[in-house]
């Protein structure tokens, strides 16, 4: 007997990367093992030096196939054995084990909208829905649309063993929300970048896409973002620490290197609207959903816990907003 390995890796299109796949037959027994591709047709290579090396780096069960096939998360390595330009996993590989002792933990809000055709699910033909207000965590068929894919993707999730906290609609018609963790930062993204391969993978079977477009729809609409939780033990135990992580994201020319790398198209969603702080203005401030970094309402009030960084876009690539986060916040509290 054999099984189905579905090797899952990140491409290099710009600006924003996408995600692959490819399936492998290996034997009973055997491990998931080194594999390679074709990286001219991905963004990652021209076509007369193609070959490129996928690495296993972490295995999942497959809920889609069921049985004994698995998803196999890769980095993308050249021939010779060196991360690949387009591999940030191997950026964050360092900067996690260097603060490691401070036990950093993420839990990443990844918002998504469901298109059919050109239009999100929930739009008319033509024209609009009615305007933003009952979609938010609502209920009924003029309210949700795609809730039956969004309870198979956390299923799918789950069977996969992915640490999925919660699911909600959101304010606009077709879109949604999972939560990944809180874990590590690794961890975190790596199961970010599987449960976002899941999504795709189970709303294909519905005809339905699935896009992390930061503004998915022009006008009065909410964009779409990856809210991004953080915590170190010290966060977790005292508020010194809370509020030192929240000034070192405001220093020197911190706010500007995160906004950079936060995701394509962030000033389009960053308006100072729709719950938003301008890309522009690094703030803080407690339940405040209009400033960059938010301290939660329980976390003032048990003076510990854990900080928001709003910024984010949905389609942010999470090892390199971890790598982020980590690097200036630990960095500070280090001293
Ligand atoms: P919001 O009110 O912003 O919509 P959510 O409930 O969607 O918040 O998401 C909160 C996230 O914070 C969850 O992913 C949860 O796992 C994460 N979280 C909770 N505690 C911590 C912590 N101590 N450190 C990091 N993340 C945390
Ligand atoms: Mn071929
Ligand atoms: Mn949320
Ligand atoms: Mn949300
Ligand atoms: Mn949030």
């Amino acid at each position: 007997m054999s099984y189905k390995a579905e090797y899952i890796w990140i491409d290099g299109t710009e600006p924003t990367a996408r995600l692959r796949s490819k399936t492998k037959i290996i034997s009973d027994g055997a491990e998931p093992d080194t594999w390679g591709f074709d990286g001219s047709s991905t963004n990652q290579a021209t076509g007369h030096f193609s070959d490129l090396v996928l690495r296993p780096v972490a295995t999942y069960p497959d809920p889609i196939r069921g049985g004994s096939n698995v998803l196999v998360l890769c980095e993308v390595l050249t021939v010779d054995d060196r991360p690949h330009g387009s591999n940030t996993r191997a950026l964050l590989r360092p900067v996690a084990e260097q603060f490691a002792g401070q036990e950093p933990l993420f839990g990443i809000e990844q918002e998504y909208t469901f298109f059919r055709g050109s239009r999100p699910l929930g739009f008319p033909e033509a024209g609009y829905p009615a305007p933003q207000g009952g979609y938010y965590c609502g209920v009924g068929a003029d309210e949700i649309f795609g809730r039956e894919i969004v309870e198979k993707h956390l299923d799918n999730c789950l069977a996969g063993g992915l640490t999925i906290s919660g699911i909600n609609a959101e304010v606009m018609p077709g879109q949604w929300e999972f939560q990944v963790g809180p874990l590590n930062p690794l961890d975190v993204a790596d199961q970010l970048w599987i449960a976002r391969w899941l999504l795709y993978r189970t709303a294909e079977d519905f005809g339905v896409s699935a896009t992390l477009d930061p503004k998915p729809a022009k006008g009065d609409w909410n964009g779409a973002g990856a809210h991004t939780n953080f915590s170190t033990r010290a966060m977790r135990s005292g508020y010194d620490a809370i509020i030192e992580a929240c000034e070192a994201l405001g220093r020197d020319d911190k706010p500007r290197e995160h906004i950079k790398q936060y995701g394509a198209g962030i000033e389009a969603r960053l308006t100072g609207a729709h719950e938003t702080a301008p890309w522009n203005e690094y703030s803080y401030g407690v339940s405040d959903r209009g400033a960059s970094v938010r301290i939660p309402w329980q976390v003032e009030v048990d003076k510990k816990g854990y900080i928001e960084d709003r910024r984010p876009n949905a389609n942010a690539d999470p090892y390199v907003v971890t790598r982020l986060v980590v690097d200036t916040c630990c960095t500070a509290l280090d001293k």
